[in-house]
């Protein structure tokens, strides 16, 4: 099994490699704003929301006291099982922060934070990046 490092380098180069290619062959042309919006998304996807979330991975300890919150994903998603599914199981991840999130904005404002989305496409790549870097994971772990 890849440990942490190995899935870092491995989903960066990947990364890097695929946008240079892209770009390279006039495939697609990154514009700033949304590179950074991929770029983002993939590297939270690589450093804190990973498919190793279900177990006491470094990924887990990076959350550092927030793990609190990530406690229930890990009981209730065995090692190696859904959480490490290529199609839903980033999604699953998203859908569970995206909870923590919109519970906790609801208990500081009363209101959901709908209105103060900037702007959607960007959200949508950003989300892109999560799943890309989660499915690179799930690759990863089927290789080794
Ligand atoms: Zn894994």
């Amino acid at each position: 099994m890849p440990g942490y490092n190995t899935h870092r380098i491995f989903n960066y180069l990947i990364f890097i490699a695929v946008v240079l290619f892209l770009d390279n062959y006039g495939i697609f042309h990154f514009s700033p704003i949304p590179l950074f919006a991929i770029g983002l998304g993939f590297f939270i996807g690589t450093e804190f929301v990973t498919p190793d979330l279900d177990t006491d991975s470094s990924a887990y300890k990076r959350w550092g006291r927030l793990r609190i919150l990530i406690l229930p994903y890990k009981w209730l998603f065995k090692h190696r099982q859904s959480s490490h599914n290529i199609f839903y199981g980033g999604i699953v991840r998203i859908l569970y922060i995206a909870a923590i999130i919109a519970v906790s904005y609801y208990l500081l404002f009363r209101s959901f934070p709908l209105e103060n989305i900037l702007y959607p496409v960007h959200i949508i790549i950003f989300l892109g990046g999560i799943i890309a870097a989660n499915a690179l994971h799930v690759i990863l772990d089927g290789i080794i």
